[in-house]
């Protein structure tokens, strides 16, 4: 990933996730799984739109977007 760090900001409500493991799967280096709930492992990101992607697909609606303080996914 080449995208310059700390632009957007990612999240995980550990109370929501279902552990689906579809974040790791679309962005693994950004989210791992940790009995059976999703952590993020790179808080801190360059834009990216398979973080977008990531927030949208959670069943849960678990991951959260930020840049500069701006929710920006889920985008719905
Ligand atoms: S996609 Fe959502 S529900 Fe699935 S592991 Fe990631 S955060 Fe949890």
């Amino acid at each position: 990933m080449s995208a310059v760090p700390g632009k957007w900001t990612v999240r995980v409500d550990r109370g929501l996730c279902l552990g689906s493991g579809m974040c790791a799967a679309v962005a693994p280096e950004v989210f791992a799984l940790e009995d059976e709930h999703a952590s993020v492992r790179q808080p801190e990101t360059g834009e990216d739109p398979r973080l977008l992607d990531a927030a949208d697909i959670c069943p849960a609606q678990a991951i959260t977007v930020h840049e500069d303080g701006t929710l920006i996914a889920p985008r719905r």
